[in-house]
């Protein structure tokens, strides 16, 4: 049995509370409705993972009522089943395929059909498609338009109990995938053909999605989001993992690094890649370890970058230190120069310097780290030093 099964999800009166949030967030703002179409947003708020189609799904929230999600009729049955919705605490309209589904948002934002009240701030969810928000926009003439993410990025950011819980064992599940490609036969097989195992692993593991895998192999691991190619490994290749998906609606995202000897002594790593993988591995531990409340998100990222600059590797790493991940891979708080936001009790994110030596080869770590009362809560589990492996 995939291990996803073993453990509860988020229970139903969460969304409850969520959405009492929401409530408040969109009143101290000044907006007067929410409008969340099908995405992160709609899931955290209501649980309900929809399918993404031009048919109008959508939630509307407003300061004061019972929030109404609309959705197409043919879709009605899982929206009913999802935790806010069988739970009462949203309302489902279901339209007809004849219908002007977008007709259906002003009565319920007006009050009803007395239209007394006149909104003047709507806020869409971020990734709402054009195709909703400009139809949206003509039928409030009056209202300016904002994004939702003025009032739930910083609930969504901050992850309860349960969303941790979701997080390690999602984490754990790409643990033992990374472990068991290192064991496996490497040697003579293309990155394409170990990206299919490492995705048919996360599935195996109880990934629901095995979002990608990077597979980055002899010189194409300097390149960061390398697609996995028909290049075949060879011994002495460097070989840079970096997988994920989502499990139970929860991200997973870890990289490590091996090196893969074909069981040859002679085609272990060269002195100059070990340096550089200690730097790296100094780096990413330090930067780790500076995580707690208060501390601003870009100080994270400068802790990792100090030390591999202080060793002539700065230009070669080329990319911010992480990203905040839950029900998306990438999410707030993003972990970059120019972000001084202080991290908050329960923020995930990961931690993923690397360097990068074009022509040549990179390196890179990444785990999922939780801010915790006390300092960092590093989710991912698999050993950090640079696998050395025979591969056959
Ligand atoms: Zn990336
Ligand atoms: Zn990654
Ligand atoms: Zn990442």
């Amino acid at each position: 049995m995939a291990p996803s099964k073993l453990s509860p999800g988020i229970p139903a009166a969460t969304y409850g509370a969520r959405l009492e949030m929401a409530r408040r967030a969109l009143a101290a703002d000044g907006g007067d409705g929410l409008l969340v179409g099908v995405g992160a947003d709609l899931r955290w708020l209501t649980g309900y993972d929809a399918m993404p189609l031009e048919r109008l799904t959508m939630l509307v929230l407003l300061r004061t009522g019972t929030p109404t999600l609309i959705a197409p009729r043919l879709e009605a049955a899982p929206a009913r089943l999802a935790p806010a919705v069988a739970a009462g605490a949203v309302a489902l309209m279901a339209w007809e395929e004849t219908d002007d589904a977008i007709a259906l948002v002003p009565p319920l934002v007006t009050g009803g059909s007395d239209g007394r009240l006149r909104p003047s701030r709507l806020l869409v969810s971020d990734r709402l498609p054009a195709s909703f928000v400009l139809p949206l926009q003509a039928a409030f003439p009056e209202a300016t338009f904002a994004l939702a993410s003025a009032v739930l990025r910083t609930l969504r950011k901050v992850k309860d109990a349960d969303e941790i819980r979701l997080l390690r064992a999602a984490a754990h599940a790409a643990d033992r995938v990374v472990l068991a490609i290192a064991a496996g036969r490497l040697v003579g097989r293309s990155e394409a053909d170990l990206a299919r195992e490492v995705r048919e692993r996360l599935t195996a593991e109880g990934h629901e999605h095995a979002g990608f895998a990077i597979v980055a192999s002899g010189p194409n691991s300097a390149s960061p989001h390398h697609d996995a190619s028909e290049r075949v490994i060879e011994a002495g290749d460097p070989l840079v993992l970096d997988i994920g998906g989502s499990m139970r609606g929860y991200g997973s995202d870890i990289t490590r690094t091996l090196w893969v000897t074909g069981g040859d002594e002679r085609r272990g790593p060269e002195p100059e890649y070990l340096s550089l993988y200690g730097t790296l591995r100094a780096a990413q531990a330090q930067a780790t370890a500076a995580v707690r409340p208060g501390v601003p998100a870009e100080e994270i990222d400068a802790m990792a970058r100090r030390p591999i600059a202080a060793a002539g590797f700065g230009p070669y790493f080329i990319h911010r230190t992480g990203h905040g991940i839950g029900l998306e891979e990438h999410e707030d708080p993003y972990l970059v120069s120019g972000n001084a936001e202080p991290l908050e009790i329960g923020d995930a994110f990961s931690v993923e310097p690397g360097i990068y030596l074009e022509g040549r080869y990179g390196a890179r770590i990444e785990d999922i780290v939780v801010c915790a009362e006390n300092g960092p809560d590093v989710l991912n589990e698999a050993p950090r030093d640079l696998l050395i492996v025979a591969g056959v």
